[in-house]
């Protein structure tokens, strides 16, 4: 009979995160089920922003403590997450000054290096900007992008050398269940007897929810984005960038080009088993026209390239992170609502210690709770940027 201490079911950023924190806090069997590989849901497709800057404290503190993991990855994973710290603003609009100002003072609280700049204080950073519809910015020096794959994939090795065992193409097609407790997995090449799983499923999640009577506010929801030549004249200065404002967000990407995601304005299908990798020319016109409205020099620019991956959006654009209460010893990271590669390492380390402790300690699960939305508590921002909000592009 084939049996694991925990088996893990998902093989990206947060599923493999939690099967090396697993590992490293001395649990034995350790078993990630992958239907595919390495990095193929959302991860993969990531435009992997780095920065701390969150409009709650919960998320924020997750995203702290991962920064010291991507900060110091060969020391504290080994290899290289492909970290490149070139600095983040974030714009949001003018008349949300003050909600931007109480996010910044509970960042640095929590322990974030971010500082409140005004438009003139910000130009003297970074010259391709126009600041034309933002008085101040967040300004985050150390933050920036890493490399998703490379993350995941130095993870993976790491959690390999202690022994965690790993199958590729080996799809979860039912989590086992006897009374209120989890007692296996079902997979296409057999059964695995186990009295743990946690589901980092992604966009996936629904499948093996439903079949087991749970329901959850999760929806798979399309990601795209859009990659454009810097133009002749366009400074060579790039930072990562935040647009509350165009409903954007863009960081360099192969040494002369900007990546770009916008979420708002068009919608494509949204079924993780059937979407289409490339978005469609409508997407791209409105990324060129929204980079536009913030680089001016950006309008002499050639598109170079697009892509799309799918992502689970919770009902409070939040993640559900903890214990499902259904079952005894099920465990769950989903609703990344596009937001939650940058606080994987927090997140695979504070589920490690829920499921060998019963609590995490690293950060305080309990605002991440899934049953938060049966209890009729679903977050709320104290601090947001207004109705943007609905569609996350907070990434
Ligand atoms: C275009 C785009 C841009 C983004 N930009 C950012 C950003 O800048 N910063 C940021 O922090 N986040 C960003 N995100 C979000 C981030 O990528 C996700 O939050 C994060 O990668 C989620 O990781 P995960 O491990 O939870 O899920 P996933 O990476 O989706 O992994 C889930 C895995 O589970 C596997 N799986 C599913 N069902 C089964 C099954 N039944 N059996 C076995 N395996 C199964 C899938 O194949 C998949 O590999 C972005 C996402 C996209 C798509």
């Amino acid at each position: 009979m084939d049996t694991a201490d925990v088996v893990v079911i998902g093989a990206g950023a947060n599923g493999t995160s939690t099967a090396f924190h697993l590992a490293k806090a001395g649990v034995k069997k350790v078993v990630v089920l992958e239907q595919s590989h390495l990095a193929s849901g959302a991860t993969g497709k990531s435009g992997a922003l780095v920065r701390m800057h969150y409009t709650n404290e919960p998320e924020t503190r997750l995203a702290v403590e991962s920064f010291k993991y991507f900060e110091n990855w060969n020391e504290m994973v080994g290899g290289d997450c492909g970290l490149n710290q070139i600095g983040l603003f974030v714009f949001t609009p003018p008349d949300r000054y003050d909600d931007l100002e109480a996010n910044v003072a509970m960042q640095r609280e929590v322990g974030a290096e971010t500082y409140l700049l005004s438009a003139d204080e910000a130009a003297e950073i970074d010259s391709s900007v126009s600041f034309h519809d933002v008085s101040h910015v967040a300004y985050e020096p150390r933050s920036g992008y890493a490399d998703p794959s490379a993350t995941v994939y130095s993870l993976a090795r790491a959690a390999m050398g202690m022994g965690v065992d790993f199958r590729f193409d080996t799809p979860v097609t039912r989590i086992l269940t006897e009374g209120d407790r989890v007692t296996g997995v079902e997979t296409a090449n057999g059964v695995i007897q186990t009295s743990s799983v946690v589901v980092a499923a992604g966009a996936w999640a629904n499948k093996l929810f439903q079949p087991i009577g749970i329901t959850l506010p999760l929806e798979p929801k399309y990601a795209r984005v859009s990659v454009f030549r810097w133009s002749f004249d366009r400074p060579e200065k790039h930072m990562t960038y935040i647009d509350r404002i165009n409903g954007t967000w863009s960081r360099p990407t192969d040494g002369n080009c900007t990546l770009i995601g916008a979420e708002i304005g068009v919608r494509e299908t949204d079924d993780p088993d059937n979407y289409q990798e490339a978005p469609s020319q409508d997407y791209i016109n409105h990324c060129r026209q929204q980079l536009i409205n913030r680089f001016p020099v950006m309008r002499h620019s050639t598109m170079r390239g697009t892509w799309a991956g799918i992502l689970m959006r919770s009902g409070d654009s939040r993640p559900l992170i903890g214990a499902l209460d259904q079952y005894q010893g099920l465990y769950c990271m989903t609703g990344d609502s596009g937001t939650s590669f940058k606080t994987s390492p927090a997140i695979g380390k504070c589920l490690s210690e829920l499921v060998t402790d019963g609590r995490s300690t690293t950060v305080d699960l309990t605002p991440f709770r899934p049953s938060r939305f049966d209890e009729g508590k679903p977050w709320v921002d104290e601090h947001n940027y207004g109705a943007d909000d609905e569609d996350t592009i907070s990434r």
